[in-house]
């Protein structure tokens, strides 16, 4: 026991040497734009509550309700009885609000992920994904023992490039199993094509730009590739049906596999996927991260049901309006030092605004100095370091909400000026 404490002791002492020491805070409060921290309420921009439903009435009613119907806990996993009611009214309610045959829900964004790639692929397939992808999605790849690609960020060519490069490993293979090729080991039962599966999100998180989902859906098309979106940071968000960026760009009819998560604008928790029938019937009997763990509770079905009623509604509208206004009103803020702060449309290659600017610092260090001053000041703004991003790629992440007030957005951009000046 000692000496297990001691090894971790010294690995700890190793993350803190390099920047990188984690810890949690504790929060006193319902989440919104003001939390209480350590007995001081801060201004909040580290949230995704985009749309700030998280303590909304509406959602809080719903999910009481469903405490009082069905109770605290669900039981057990979905295939053995905890397949209550609440969930499948949800899955009724995502289907309609994305327009697919059929969703499933999942406990988190993660275990979606998970669960939904290493059902689809196995070791003989290919999985290409960008970049920048969420950590579930490259740890799913993983999991599935399906070849990884990664491709540069949000770079077509080299996406092409490798497309190809799979193409060819596969047309190589059937012209092995057909003897045109001898000496070299055949490792798929002849005829059975790998599959090629792309993944990326539609508004990165931590970056908060845009992939072109239209070129790559082209792609796609031409070289016989499935393709997943995960739009996490985009459901509720874009769209003349706030479906999600997919919806603006007019190419939902054409993704295999639409993924999102309800614990962000959607307010609630859990995650899901949205697509035919024959995909959501395939996972219910493949997904191992659905199959083998219980079901969400009741109350998280509904309230995530609640927040896709509102997102839906005019009030939805109205949340999302404001939520563009504050981005905007952040952009011109933030323009003096536009270089230092990222944000969307400054990228020629998919001009789309989004809620989340990071201030890219670099150094883990230095990151964490700063995230501590604006506390300091009055505002919670997380410092993201490896492994979430690359190493020496920190940078404070500041993220919008409706909920925010303009006089919010104000404080925050002088502050961060400053800070900015003070910094060069
Ligand atoms: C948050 C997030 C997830 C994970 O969702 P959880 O419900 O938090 O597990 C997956 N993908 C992306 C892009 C995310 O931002």
């Amino acid at each position: 026991m000692a000496t297990f404490d001691q090894e971790l002791g010294r690995r700890l002492t190793a993350i803190r040497e390099q920047g990188l020491y984690r810890e949690l805070r504790c929060v006193d409060s319902a989440q919104g734009p003001r939390i209480e921290v350590a007995g001081r309420t801060l201004v909040n921009f580290s949230s995704n509550d985009y749309l700030g439903l998280a303590n909304h009435p509406a959602l809080k009613e719903a999910a009481i309700r469903a405490v009082e119907q069905y109770g605290a806990g669900s039981g057990s996993a979905r295939l053995i009885c905890g397949s209550l009611a609440p969930h499948h009214e949800l899955e009724e309610s995502l289907a309609a609000f994305k327009g697919t045959e059929a969703a499933l829900s999942f406990s988190s964004g993660y275990a979606t992920a998970l669960g939904t790639i290493t059902a689809l692929l196995g070791k003989e397939d290919i999985i290409i994904v960008d970049k920048l992808v969420h950590a579930c999605v490259v740890d799913a790849a993983r999991l599935s023992g399906a070849k990884l690609r990664v491709f540069a960020h949000n770079d077509l060519d080299d996406l092409e490039q490798i497309l190809k490069w799979a193409n060819r490993r596969d047309e190589l293979h059937e012209s092995q199993i057909k003897g045109e090729k001898s000496g070299t080991r055949v490792t798929r039962p002849p005829g059975k094509k790998s599959r090629i599966l792309v993944v990326t999100e539609s508004i990165f998180s931590m970056d908060g730009d845009a992939a072109p989902l239209v070129e790559i859906v082209a792609l796609k098309k031409k070289y016989g590739a499935w393709l997943m979106v995960d739009e996490a940071h985009a459901t509720g968000l874009y769209g003349a049906k706030r479906r999600g960026l997919v919806e603006e760009l007019g190419v939902a009819g054409q993704i295999e596999i639409q993924m999102g998560t309800l614990g962000k604008a959607l307010g609630a928790s859990g995650g899901y996927i949205c697509g035919s029938r024959n995909l959501i019937d395939f996972l219910i009997n493949r997904a191992r991260s659905f199959i083998f763990s219980t079901a969400p509770v009741p109350a998280a079905a509904a309230a995530a049901r609640a927040g896709i009623h509102i997102m839906q509604s005019s009030e939805g509208e109205k949340r999302r309006q404001t939520l563009w206004e504050r981005v905007r009103q952040c952009r011109t803020g933030v323009a003096p030092v536009s270089d230092i702060f990222r944000n969307g449309d400054r990228r020629d290659a998919c001009p789309t605004l989004s809620a989340i600017f990071p201030l890219i610092v670099g150094d883990e260090s230095k990151a964490v100095a700063l995230a501590t001053q604006l506390r300091l000041e009055g505002f919670f703004v997380p410092a993201i370091r490896y492994p979430t991003v690359a190493r020496g790629r920190a940078r404070l992440r500041v993220t919008l909400t409706a909920a925010h007030s303009s006089d919010d957005v104000v404080r925050l951009t002088s502050a961060l000026l400053q800070i900015v000046n003070r910094k060069s």
